[in-house]
């Protein structure tokens, strides 16, 4: 089978020596016969993402000499989409809305020191979950925002154990009730990053999913919504992360290190590729 990779920034800043070596090792992995990549902008969080971001995407990875496939898809304008796939999880009874504010989930979690904590911090307390029925409905009805949070229990119930292959880590046995209730619907965005990015690899036809290690703990969510959604089920591979040299993950606040600021001063792509170590 030929390898389909992907690489999927957000235009939230310019990209930097870090997203190059990401967009470098996806690049890479594709670079055998009959091998596509693909370049996707993941851009539903509005209030965020720049068209001047998404401009600096297309200008660095051109320079860095990488291909990618026409047409690019942006997420923005497939919001249809994901909103048939949140339907499918509703009519399956795995998500309730969530009217809790950040201030009251804090709270909540204050209140119950024994608050269960996953890898990305304390997970939801589920304060929404056993809401009655016609208690949601007055919400609702009274314009109350609110956000869809997926019954992970439930989740898990219905599709049993599942594994998954990291090509660095071997098979993995999926957890992701580490992940507590995720949010698949924002309050202020239709969807949500999990399903979102899921979705559309499935639609992309990536066969191995490339990007950093600090995401390996979604993929066990991933795994699980592709059961869920009747999704392919592709491979992965989650890469080091580039560091600095005091050994600091690269920011995108840090002007410095962005393929911007390295080509106008002078460094090559041949540079670039020899700082990522892929010469
Ligand atoms: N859009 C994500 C980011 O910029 C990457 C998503 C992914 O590779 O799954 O961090």
């Amino acid at each position: 089978m030929s390898t389909v990779t992907r690489f999927a920034p957000s235009p939230t800043g310019r990209l930097h020596i870090g997203h190059a070596y990401s967009a470098l090792f996806a690049y890479g992995r594709a670079a055998k016969p009959g091998g596509r990549f693909i370049l996707r902008i993941e851009d539903i969080d509005a209030g965020r993402c720049r068209p001047e971001f998404e401009d600096g995407i297309y200008e660095d990875l051109s320079w860095l000499g990488v291909a990618w496939e026409e047409p690019v898809r942006r997420q923005s304008e497939h919001m249809d989409d994901y909103r048939a796939a949140l339907d499918k999880l509703e009519d399956g009874g795995l998500l309730y809305p969530c009217f809790c504010t950040r201030k009251e989930i804090q709270a909540e979690i204050t209140r119950s020191p024994s608050a269960p904590h996953g890898p990305e911090g304390y997970l939801y307390p589920g304060t929404c979950r056993d809401l009655g029925k016609s208690e949601r409905a007055d919400k609702i009805a009274s314009g109350v925002p609110y956000a869809l949070r997926l019954d992970i229990a439930k989740a898990c119930a219905e599709t049993g154990p599942l594994t998954w292959l990291d090509h660095a880590k071997g098979l993995q046995t999926a957890a992701p009730e580490t992940l507590g209730d995720i949010v698949l619907a924002r309050k202020d965005t239709p969807a949500g990053y999990h399903l979102c990015v899921t979705l559309d690899d499935h639609l992309q036809g990536v066969t191995l999913v490339t990007r950093g290690e600090d995401l390996f703990h979604a993929t066990h969510m991933h795994r699980l919504l592709q059961e869920l959604l009747g999704l392919n089920v592709p491979e992965w591979c989650h890469h080091k992360m580039l560091l600095d040299e005091e050994g600091r993950r690269f920011a995108k606040r840090n002007n410095a290190i962005t393929l911007q600021y390295l080509r106008e001063s002078g460094k090559t792509p041949a540079d670039i590729t020899a700082m990522t170590g892929f010469s």
